[in-house]
Formats: structure tokens, C-alpha cells, sequence
């Protein structure tokens, strides 16, 4: 049978190689090792801020390491290092935002049926929302903000609101892509951990295999067809020490977070994101921001007085990565879009009851990077960039043209889904 290489075991990476192993003989490579949520208390890691033991981000892979962090002069990047990418890290929300591509010319619809049959997706949630949740989503409707329950991925009967879905879900409520994985296995597919793809080969115009690296060794793995799902920020440096250029368009949602003290807010103990507002850059969703709380000094112990709420803002595809280099800032119309952002949350929370100088900012974060070897509309039927040899696709964000400022798994996977189909 013809062997396919998937690289990463994330939502495009497991979806593709759910689809492929019986076709092609898959084997999945991912860098990271099998996924364990953070097993520090939030009491305890409150104790490690107060006592100053807190004070950059990268610290939080010492003791997470599926959460890998890079910083750049305006914010910090976030992504999953592990079995299930950074869909273990997910807080659940799954929406379909193909219309872009729709308008390209590419029709998912079938792939987004799929999809609905095997993840189940619900609102459910809602009914456990906390009551500052509720007058919050209140405050939306008064402000003709239109709010949405966010359809979540998973079983949330086994919810427990603990708030910790960006550490990974202790009661498996939370849909992730090792449950594609596992299907894949189930059917043959060989998983290899701690196995980091440095570049593809490619010989006349075919990819013949790939070069990881595995501890302090070199191993070559020959394919028939590869497929690279490694995500937005990996795929590109892949790419680029394969011979094939990228360009330096890298969107990566940044996040914002408004908050203010609130007594017993308790929103760190709610479910993350329940409802979304949209707005036409941006979205908005109540969000207890742990990576603020935890190294922003303006964000103060304890993590159960603080009220906040989100900005995703779909940002210029204007950056770039590479084995050397990462370039990420926010353009001015960036800036200017998320203090729009800050202005509608900081009413929201004046209409909530704060003072408006109890009211501060977040670091900015981002956790949805890809767009830097874009399809172009001539490539929209078949998915496959003309710089990549014929058996070679993409199957993460890198394709995207430009940011959904929205949650994009479901985009991913019916994404990868497409590619899995015209690899067949
Ligand atoms: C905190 C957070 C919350 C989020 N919440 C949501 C949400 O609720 N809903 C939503 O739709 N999106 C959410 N996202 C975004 C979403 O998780 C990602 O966009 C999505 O998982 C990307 O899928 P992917 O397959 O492209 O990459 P990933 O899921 O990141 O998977 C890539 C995989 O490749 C592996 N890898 C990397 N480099 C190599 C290499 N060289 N060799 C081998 N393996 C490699 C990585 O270890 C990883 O396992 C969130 C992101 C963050 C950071
Ligand atoms: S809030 Fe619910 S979905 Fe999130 S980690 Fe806790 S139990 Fe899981």
C-alpha cells in the first residue's frame, strides 16, 4: 500500500490521517509527547504569583508543556505541543467560518456535514452559566449587540464548569482531535511522538520522504505522499527549509482582554467564551485570561475578583516566521479596531456595575496563526499551491488567505478533510 506521512496530530493533521489510513499506510509524526493537562492547582499557582515566582510567559512550559509560548514586541503566541495540538487547549468553540473560502469558490458544505455527524456540538452549557455570565449576556442584548450561546464541541453533561479549559479538560467533556487520532489508529495508522519534522525532500518535483529529528537522532521517513498539518507557525518553517518560500502574511487573532475587579466574579470557574458578539473585525466573549492573571503585574491575586471579557480581532495577514526569525506586530488600523474593542467592552462593564477606573487590560495573546502560503483563487478546486510538488498539500491554516478573527477548527478540519479527498 502507499505510504502517506502526516506531520502533526493536531485538527488538520488527526483529521487527515483519520481519512487517509486504509487508503495509504499513515503514519502520524508529532513533536510533542501524549497530552497531560496542568495538574497545578489555581490556589497553588496563585501562591507561585504572590510569591513573585511568576513573570514570563515561557515559564508556564515548565510546568504545562503541552503550551508552548513565543513572544514578540506586541504579543505573545500560543500553541499546542503534543498528541491533539493546540485543539487540547481549545476552549470548545465551534463555529463554520468557511464564508471566505466560499467566496473563493470553494464549497466545504459537504465536508461540514461530515463534520456534524462525527462532533457533536452543542449550547447545552448554557444552562450552567453563572449569573454574571447571565446579566452580562443581558447587557449585550440591552446594548443591541445580538450575543450568541457559543456552540461548543463535546459531551457538557460531564461539565463541571471548572474553568480550566485552556489547560486541558480534566473531565473529557471537551471534543479534541485525539478522538480522530484514535479512530486512525483504530484502522491501522502508526503514531510517532517526540519526532520533529525539520524539512521535506523533494526530487524531481515529487516529495520522496521527510528529515526528523527524534532526541539527538536523524531518521529519514519515505512517503508517497506527504501531508503537513504541523500548524500555522510550524508548517511555514517546514516549508521554507524544504526549498519552498512562503510569504510573509501571518494572521494570529490577537486577543485582548478587558476586565476590572469584581468581588466573587468567580469567573475562573466558568466555562471560557460562553456567548460570542460579533462585530465586524472582531468578537467579543466573556474570557477568564489565565496567562494575564498569572505574569501581568496590573492583574492582581486573587484570580476569583476578576470579571473580563475578550477581543479576537481578525488582524492583517502582515508577518512572517521562520527557522530564525519571528515578526508579528499590529498594523495602526490593528490597533485602532481593538481600542473600538476597548470601548464596547469597557461600556459593557460600566453597564455591569464597574468603577471605570477598576478597569484594566490584558497581555495580548494569540493562538490561531496561519495564511502564509495562501491559495489564490485559481488553486481553489484543487487545494494545492503550484509552489508544492504534486504530492505534497497543506492541511492547517497556512492555506487560509487571510484571518477568520474567529475560532478555526472546524474550518481546519473540514479544510483537511477536502485535502484527505483529493488525495485519494
Ligand atoms: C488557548 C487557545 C484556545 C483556543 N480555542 C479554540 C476554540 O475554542 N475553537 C477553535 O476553533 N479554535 C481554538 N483555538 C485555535 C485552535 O486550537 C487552532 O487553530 C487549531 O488547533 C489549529 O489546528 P492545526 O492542526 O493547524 O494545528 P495544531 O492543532 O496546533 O497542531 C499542530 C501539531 O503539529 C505538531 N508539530 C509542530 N511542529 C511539528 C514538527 N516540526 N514536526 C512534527 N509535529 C509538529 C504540534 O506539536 C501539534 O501537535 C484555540 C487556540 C488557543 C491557543
Ligand atoms: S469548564 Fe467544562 S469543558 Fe472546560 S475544562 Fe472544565 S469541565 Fe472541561
Amino acid at each position: 500500500m502507499r505510504r502517506a506521512i502526516v506531520v502533526g496530530s493536531g485538527a488538520g493533521g488527526a483529521t487527515a490521517a483519520k481519512e487517509l489510513q486504509g487508503k495509504f499506510e499513515v503514519t502520524v509524526l508529532e513533536a510533542g509527547k501524549e497530552f497531560r493537562p496542568l495538574s497545578l492547582s489555581l490556589p497553588t499557582m496563585e501562591r507561585l504569583k504572590r510569591i513573585g515566582l511568576l513573570f514570563d510567559e515561557r515559564e508556564i512550559q515548565l510546568i504545562f508543556p503541552a503550551m508552548q509560548i513565543r513572544k514578540t514586541e506586541d504579543m505573545i503566541l500560543v500553541n499546542g505541543i503534543g498528541l491533539g495540538g493546540t485543539t487540547t487547549l481549545c476552549t470548545g468553540n465551534a463555529v463554520r467560518m468557511d464564508q471566505d473560502l466560499r467566496a473563493s469558490g470553494i464549497n466545504l458544505d459537504a465536508e461540514f456535514e461530515e463534520i456534524y455527524q462525527e462532533i457533536p456540538i452543542t449550547t447545552e452549557h448554557q444552562k450552567r452559566w453563572h449569573k454574571h455570565t447571565r446579566r452580562l449576556f443581558e447587557i449585550c442584548q440591552e446594548m443591541g449587540l445580538n450575543p450568541r450561546p457559543t456552540p461548543k464541541m463535546g459531551n457538557y453533561d460531564r461539565c463541571i464548569s471548572c474553568g480550566r479549559c485552556v489547560f486541558g479538560c480534566p473531565q473529557g467533556a471537551k471534543w479534541d482531535s485525539r478522538r480522530f487520532l484514535e479512530m486512525a489508529q483504530q484502522k491501522g495508522a502508526q503514531v510517532i511522538t517526540g519526532c520533529k519534522v525539520e524539512r521535506v525532500v523533494i526530487e524531481d518535483g515529487r516529495a520522496t520522504g521527510v528529515w526528523a529529528k527524534e532526541g539527538w537522532a536523524r531518521r529519514f521517513y519515505p512517503a508517497d505522499l506527504v501531508i503537513l498539518a504541523a500548524g500555522g507557525l510550524a508548517t511555514p518553517v517546514i516549508l521554507q527549509n524544504s526549498g519552498i518560500p512562503c510569504e510573509p502574511r501571518l494572521f494570529v487573532d490577537p486577543v485582548l482582554c478587558v476586565a476590572t475587579e469584581w468581588s466573587n466574579a468567580l469567573q475562573c470557574k466558568e466555562i471560557e467564551m460562553p456567548f460570542i458578539v460579533r462585530q465586524k473585525h472582531f468578537i467579543l466573549s466573556p474570557y477568564f485570561d489565565y496567562l494575564s492573571f498569572f505574569f501581568n503585574k496590573a492583574w492582581k491575586y486573587p484570580a476569583r475578583d476578576k470579571l473580563g471579557i475578550m477581543i479576537k480581532l481578525a488582524d492583517s495577514n502582515v508577518g512572517s516566521i521562520s527557522k530564525r526569525e519571528l515578526t508579528k506586530t499590529l498594523t495602526g488600523e490593528d490597533k485602532q479596531r481593538l481600542s473600538e474593542g476597548v470601548e464596547i467592552c469597557t461600556e459593557m462593564l460600566l453597564r455591569f456595575g464597574a468603577e471605570r477606573d477598576s478597569i484594566f487590560l490584558g497581555t495580548i495573546n494569540a493562538g490561531h496563526p496561519g495564511g502564509m502560503l495562501p491559495l489564490t483563487e485559481q488553486e481553489a478546486g484543487s487545494f494545492h499551491h503550484i509552489w508544492l510538488p504534486a504530492n505534497l498539500y497543506v492541511a492547517d491554516a497556512t492555506p487560509l488567505p487571510r484571518s477568520l478573527g474567529n475560532p478555526p477548527i472546524l474550518t481546519i478540519i473540514a479544510m483537511a478533510k477536502r485535502v484527505s479527498k483529493l488525495c485519494i
